[in-house]
Order: C-alpha cells, then structure tokens, then sequence
C-alpha cells in the first residue's frame, strides 16, 4: 500500500493566555502521520495531547505553524471547508462514548452518513458492515444504554469511520475501559485501521497497548518528540 502523509504538523504553536500568565503547550511541534499507520500519544495529563488533537482534527487554529491534511495547509480555509474536510476527511472517538441515547446503534453509526448525504438504506447497510467488523452485528438494534463500555465505544469508533475517512483522532478511547476490555477494543480498532488503510494517531495512558502501536510519540517542553 502507498503510504501518503495524511497529517502534518510544522512548527505548531498553541498558547492559552490564563490572566496575566501564558501557558504554552505547543512550541514548535512537528508531527507526520502516515496511511495505514498508528501512532500512540502518551503524556502525563496537562501536558497537551487533547490540544494536539483538537489541532490535527480542525477543531481549533494553531497561533502559529501549519496543520496539513493529506497535503493541503488548512489554516487559511474557511471554517465551512474546515469543516467540510472534517466530515470527509477526519473520525474522532472520545474517552466517553457521545453517542445519542435516544437512537440505536446502528441508527448512531448511519448518521455522519446521512449528514453527508447518502441514502437511509444504504447508510443502513454500511451502519450494518462495520458493527460486523466491530463483532457486534448482532447489537445494532440495541440503545448506547444498553450497552456495555466496551461495546459502547466499539459503536463510537464505528461511528468515527462511517464516512470513511483518513484520518482516525483518538483522545483515551480506552481510559475508561478495564484492561481486558480496552485490548479487545483495540484489537478492533487496529483490524479496522490495517482493513482500511486509516492513519491513527491515539492518545493513551496504557502503556500496553501504546507498545502495540507502530510508533510511540510524547509531548515534551511543547514538542512531539519519539520514544
Ligand atoms: P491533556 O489532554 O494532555 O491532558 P490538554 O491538551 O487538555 O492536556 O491541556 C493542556 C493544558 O492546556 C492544560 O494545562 C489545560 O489546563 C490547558 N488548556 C487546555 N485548553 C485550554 C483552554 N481552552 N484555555 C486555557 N487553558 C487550556
Ligand atoms: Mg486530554
């Protein structure tokens, strides 16, 4: 498979002013992520990594430097083509599922799609194709209430991938899982990233599953460096 740059983060800058003091997380980064590879994030908390992510996925505007999604410098984009290349371009899953209570499964996973535009039905049958893939096709009726964390975030990954995208943000999408439960999860996640050719970058704190990955990154005095 090529492997094309997916993102890329040149001299990211990202300062929140807190009164009179700045805090500065980002200071310089530098980033490449690659398709068909993933990339575990792991720092101590407060250090920047959900700062990182809300960066890579448009979500805010670097104060300086350049976010690159496969290959195209979005700073100076509208926020609609922000947003347009979000839907198409971009999947996040959340520590917490944020999946909508009132709606089924397999009715979450249709929505990105339908927001995008494709029919009901056929939103339907790829709803159906990745609760498969995620081993839960037997699940897709069934409200996030009730079901189990692990299925629950197996949905919300899902549901990140609908509108096949090519990038996959995770920020701890097993902190709140138990040990066994986050490695079937991730044993999930990591078919569906090598099934797809996705390039994933995953914030977590198991080191475990952090060794699994293709490459290690940490945050350290504002910069992504390896380990
Ligand atoms: P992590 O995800 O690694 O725990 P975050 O990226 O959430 O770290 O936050 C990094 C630091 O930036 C923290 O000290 C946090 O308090 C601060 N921070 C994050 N967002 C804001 C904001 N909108 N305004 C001010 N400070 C923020
Ligand atoms: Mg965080």
């Amino acid at each position: 498979m090529k492997r094309n740059v997916v993102l890329k983060l040149s001299g990211v800058e990202r300062h929140y002013g807190q009164g009179d003091t700045v805090l500065s997380i980002l200071k310089g980064a530098d980033f490449t992520l690659h398709s068909g590879e993933i990339v575990a994030l792991v720092a101590p908390s407060g250090t920047g990594k959900s700062t990182l992510l809300h960066l890579a996925g448009l979500l805010e505007h670097p104060d300086d430097g350049e976010v690159s999604i496969n290959g195209h410098a979005c700073n100076g984009l509208s926020d609609d083509k922000r947003t347009a290349i979000r839907r198409s371009e971009i999947g996040f899953v959340y520590q917490f599922h944020h999946l909508l209570p009132e709606f089924s499964a397999q009715e979450n996973i249709m929505m990105p799609q339908m927001i995008s535009g494709l029919a009901r039905k056929e939103a339907a049958v790829r709803a159906q194709q990745l609760l498969e893939y995620m081993r839960i096709g037997h699940r897709g009726s069934h409200r996030p209430g009730e079901l189990s964390g692990g299925e629950q975030q197996r949905v919300a990954i899902a549901r990140a991938v609908a509108n096949a995208p090519s990038l996959l943000l995770a920020d701890e999408p097993t902190g709140n899982l138990d040990p066994e439960t986050a490695n079937y999860v991730f044993d999930a996640l990591e078919a569906l990233v090598r099934q797809s050719g996705l390039a994933a970058l995953i914030a977590t704190h198991n080191h475990d599953l952090a060794a699994r990955m293709d490459r290690r990154v940490t945050i350290t005095d504002g910069k992504v460096v390896e380990f």
